[in-house]
């Protein structure tokens, strides 16, 4: 579990940041974590109505991090050979398709 602790600005106090399967903002006098509205560079308890600032571009940042392939992994390989395909298709060379076809058809 990856917490990150930072200062609410609204409120200023301690809070921690959670990036797991359910992320939120744990606060202090609740047990329950807040949802993070990145749009709004916000987080909000709908059981104890807390309404706390973030950074919506930090928080996108760690959601991102967090989802991104293993390295090594199958999926990361697919998506590496699809951004390939994509830059080959923006700038066709025959040679380099025929490589690129070449190495990735079984
Ligand atoms: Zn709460």
């Amino acid at each position: 579990m990856t917490a990150y602790p930072f200062t609410d600005r609204g409120d200023p106090t301690e809070v921690t940041l959670y990036m797991d399967e359910a992320p939120g903002v744990e606060h202090p006098g609740c047990i329950y974590r807040a949802e993070v509205i990145p749009e709004l560079d916000c987080f909000y308890c709908r059981h104890c109505g807390r309404n706390g600032r973030i950074s919506g571009a930090w928080f996108t940042d760690l959601l991102m991090a967090s989802q991104a392939p293993t390295p090594g992994s199958e999926i990361a390989d697919l998506t590496a050979q699809l951004a390939e395909a994509i830059e080959l298709l923006r700038h066709p060379n025959e040679h380099d398709v025929a490589v690129f076809l070449k190495r990735v058809t079984p």
